[in-house]
């Protein structure tokens, strides 16, 4: 049960871990927090966004779109690696996913399957959308996935958790593919060595 860190130690953290970091507008009060909790938070959450364009990658996650209003993440990990924080509180990435995963988040033991979409996890997780189209054949830069692993590192680092914290929206809700182009696996190796 661990409540949200504040914005300015959410930055601090990203910064501490290496990462450069871009505030857009006025992340530190952009958020949904008028449409539901945010916190207590359990993990973080990758997703890859199905854009190419940073600049205009960067502007949706922050505005989102008709249907589903911004900030639609934390931060944006662009090609180059940098982040940028679009928004801080309650942000739309997550969606409802499985309690049966959550569960496993916090008790930090491995994933079951997902299979049930019964659990606000807005609420309880970390955003970072991924510049990629999702395709499958789009790249993803080592300096992207350095800036992965270090964000998702910060976070853990904060809060005392494990690389078992950080997880995929493919692994949190039912017919999600995201992120596509490196496996979850792969990535929670690199930050449980960066966590050492
Ligand atoms: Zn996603």
């Amino acid at each position: 049960m661990a409540p949200p860190m504040s914005a300015g130690s959410f930055l601090s953290r990203l910064k501490a871990e290496g990462l450069t970091a871009v505030e857009v507008g006025d992340w530190e009060h952009h958020n949904r927090n008028h449409k539901g909790p945010w916190g207590p938070v359990h993990g973080v959450m990758i997703h890859h966004t199905v854009t190419s364009g940073s600049q205009r990658t960067v502007e949706l996650c922050r505005d989102g779109y008709s249907g589903l209003p911004g900030p639609l993440c934390h931060g944006v990990i662009t090609k180059d690696g940098r982040v940028h924080l679009v928004g801080y509180g309650r942000s739309n990435h997550a969606g409802l996913g499985d309690d049966d995963v959550l569960r496993a988040v916090i008790a930090e033991k491995a994933l079951p399957p997902d299979n049930e979409a019964n659990t606000d996890g807005n609420r309880h997780f970390y955003g970072f959308e991924c510049e990629n189209l999702g395709d499958g054949e789009d790249p993803w830069p080592e300096a992207q996935l350095d800036a992965i692993e270090r964000a998702a590192a910060a976070v853990c680092r904060h809060h005392g958790w494990t690389a078992r914290s950080v997880i995929g929206h493919l692994e949190w809700q039912p017919g999600k593919i995201d992120p596509r182009g490196f496996t979850m696996a792969a990535m929670r190796d690199r930050i449980h060595e960066r966590l050492k």
